[in-house]
């Protein structure tokens, strides 16, 4: 099983190299890279010096859920505390969460881009969400500073001789799966008429939050599918009697 940094829209590809040599140094060497700007460049690999490596194994993609599908867990990094939705966590227990989820399937760490951060689009894929502490208001830390920190915490939750947390029963379902399922239960939305009520359209942001936060496991998503799908056979053989 494998643990990947995720870089979307990075801007200067000096932070792609640097961030390179930081996963590099703690053992990461699984680097994807959503849209970015200019890459192979040669900034990136003067910054990466020595990882070179991580950086011509680097997966480049256009769009961020190809470079998450086949992930089990998914953790989202921002500076900011805005994101009320999510229960933040500090990067240490973040370390365990990613050494715990690894024993079972891919696991990925999320990074935004140096204007913007992470968007709602992004965040709404991911189970968690992790802040590094900073003193005082100025909480952005440089790109491949912040992939130092988490990636440091990984590697002191998942090196040898370190506690391992029992792993989990069964594993995650992955962030495809979890895709397949929320269009899946909005069609079932529409077909059962059911009214959106969050005033502004929010139904499915706050269904995505709910489960995310849950982190479903295969036998869960495949009750919850299960489940869904009664509801549109029901709901066909329930039309029929009446048109007959
Ligand atoms: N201006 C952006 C900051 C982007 S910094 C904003 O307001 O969000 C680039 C990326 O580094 C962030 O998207 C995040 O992935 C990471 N990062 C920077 N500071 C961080 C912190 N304190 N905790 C966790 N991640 C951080």
């Amino acid at each position: 099983m494998s643990i990947r940094v995720v870089l979307v829209d990075p801007n200067h590809p000096g932070n792609i190299g640097a961030v390179a040599r930081a996963m590099k140094n703690m053992g990461l060497n699984e680097l994807h890279l959503v849209r970015p700007k200019a890459f192979p460049h040669a900034e990136a690999t003067a910054r990466a010096s020595g990882a070179d490596d991580v950086l011509d194994a680097a997966r480049v993609h256009e769009e961020f859920d190809d470079a998450i599908a086949d992930c089990g867990f998914v953790v989202g990094t921002s500076a900011r505390k805005r994101h009320l939705s999510f229960d933040l966590v500090e990067p240490r227990e973040c370390g365990q969460l990613v050494a715990e989820a690894a024993q079972v399937g891919n696991v990925a760490i999320v990074f935004g881009s140096e204007k913007y951060g992470l968007l709602n689009v992004e965040l709404s894929r991911c189970q968690r969400l992790v802040t590094i502490p900073t003193a005082g208001d100025y909480a952005s830390l440089n790109l491949a500073m912040a992939v130092q920190v988490i990636a440091y915490e990984i590697m002191l939750a998942t090196r040898a001789g370190a506690p391992a947390p029992p792993p989990p029963d069964v594993p995650f379902a992955t962030a495809r799966e979890m895709e397949l399922f929320y269009e899946h239960f909005e069609r079932v939305l529409e077909e059962i008429d059911f009214r959106d009520r969050t005033g502004g359209g929010h139904l499915m942001a706050r269904i995505r939050r709910l489960f995310n936060r849950a982190r479903l496991d295969q036998n869960e998503m495949n009750i919850l599918r299960g489940v869904l799908t009664a509801v549109q056979s029901r709901r066909r053989t329930a039309g029929k009697t009446v048109s007959s």
